[in-house]
């Protein structure tokens, strides 16, 4: 069994794409006799300086030997590949391995390119100790992703490990860079028969047919889901455009596999994190209609002495943004409230962590307010420092503050962004195996 890893073949310019180049490979390997037993799309750290488009690399299980899969794909690769823009490293690494037997140092690779940083060096040596071939084009920045693809399956627990699908069907070359064609009605019913097993292929809120993706590529559509079988279902289902070709990709997209368990004094640009903490401000609407908020430190609750243990706000604070585009999500972010205990997920860039989803683990119900008169109605005044309260006109006083309780119209339980803000390695709600309630957004 061979591993052929390639990646960093998307161009913006041209539109190919590395899953079209992917499909190429595996036709020319059935073309030579050889079996390809999957493809693997390995989305990797959406938060690397260098990505592509949905930074991809993909992974092709073969029965065939290594010598002529290099020899196919990187045939295909030239042929194909958008190797001559100068926005795009390609990287092709093969692998005369059983995919669930890479090295360990080979998994490793691939785990923390999905949730951290490499460089082209220690790629290309990683590959040459394990007798792998490579071959990478121009600054070869794509053997990273074709290396990571390689190690991928394993990384990932293999048979076992949390997969989704994903069923892509390609335009004819003559419509490509045209708009797509496809019966709106079709795609939303058919997005509903199979919901929630097949998930973000319509956002229902905006009305969006997020599978057909608006960037001038090959790619007609794309469904997701759980189920291989489903997948297809669905895509039967659309009325569009002739459809050139289709791929069945497994994949580690809806997994929140890039998502690094931390505390607050952890974080770092370019990671992504699950963080716990506790509401800091009031959220904030800015300019463009974005919203921000800072997350601290949990506060313990207080000794039994009564006394609060300190708590050091400024060192550890995170703000945290909810972008325009996840629309009726801002709702949630911006109904949160200072003291809310919570845990958020995203990547942080320029010291804000960009929500994809956020968990309201407890809220704030009642609050101290000054306390109002029992014979007028108004709100006392203060009698002077712990003085109380009290009404100069009824001569009634009151201690001190009353709590008081709030109206919260925010859920308690996990709340995420909808489809169409939705990354693709993010995990939607609706898969599951959540700590919490879950909210879905659809
Ligand atoms: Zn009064």
């Amino acid at each position: 069994v061979t591993v052929i890893g390639l990646d960093d073949t998307d161009s913006r310019e041209r539109g190919m794409c590395t899953t079209y180049v992917a499909q190429q490979v595996a036709r020319a390997i059935n073309g030579a006799g050889g079996d390809v037993r999957r493809l693997l799309l390995v989305r990797l750290n959406p938060a690397v300086e260098f990505k592509t488009r949905g930074n991809a690399a993909i992974a092709v299980h073969a029965d065939v030997d290594a010598e002529m899969a290099f020899r196919l794909a990187h045939g295909t690769m030239v042929d194909l590949a958008e190797t001559d823009d100068p926005a795009t490293d390609p990287g092709l690494v093969v692998a005369d391995e059983e995919p669930d037997s890479v090295p360990d140092r080979v998994a490793a690779f691939a785990r923390d390119a999905v949730d951290d940083h490499h460089e082209v060096a220690d790629a290309v040596d990683l590959a040459t100790e394990c007798g792998y071939r490579a071959e990478g084009w121009k600054a070869g920045r794509g053997q990273v992703g074709a290396l990571a693809a390689v190690g991928a399956w394993r990384a990932f627990g293999g048979a076992d490990g949390d997969w989704t699908f994903e069923f892509v069907a390609y335009r004819e070359a003559d419509n490509r860079g045209t708009d797509r064609e496809f019966d709106r009605e079709s795609v939303f019913a058919a997005a509903d028969h199979a919901y929630p097993k097949v998930f973000d292929t319509v956002d229902r809120a905006a009305g969006e047919a997020v599978c057909f993706p608006n960037t001038p590529g090959p790619v007609l559509f794309g469904v997701r889901g759980d189920d291989p079988r489903a997948v297809v279902e669905v895509a039967d289902r659309f009325e569009t455009e002739p459809v050139e070709s289709s791929t069945l990709f497994v994949t580690n997209q809806g997994t929140d596999a890039h998502l690094v368990d931390a505390d607050l004094t952890d974080v770092a640009d370019g990671r992504s994190y699950r963080v716990t903490g506790q509401v800091v401000d009031r959220p904030r609407t800015r300019e463009g209609g974005h919203v921000f908020c800072t997350v601290g430190p949990e506060v313990d609750p207080p000794h039994e002495n009564g006394s609060t243990p300190p708590t050091d706000h400024e060192a550890s604070a995170l703000d945290v943004a909810a972008f325009e585009p996840t629309k009726g999500f801002r709702d949630a972010v911006r109904s949160l409230r200072p003291g809310d205990r919570v845990t958020v997920c995203g990547e942080a860039t320029d010291g804000t962590l960009k929500l994809e989803k956020f968990a309201v683990r407890d809220l704030v119900r009642s609050e101290l307010a000054t306390p109002t008169c029992p014979s007028c109605g108004r709100s006392m005044e203060s009698a002077g420092r712990d003085q109380g309260y009290r009404c100069r006109d009824c001569e009634t006083s009151a201690p001190g503050k009353v709590s008081r309780s709030i109206e919260r119209d925010l859920e308690v339980g996990w709340h995420e962004v909808p489809p169409r803000a939705r990354r693709h390695i993010a995990k939607p709600l609706v898969r599951g195996g959540f700590d919490g309630a879950i909210h879905p957004a659809r």
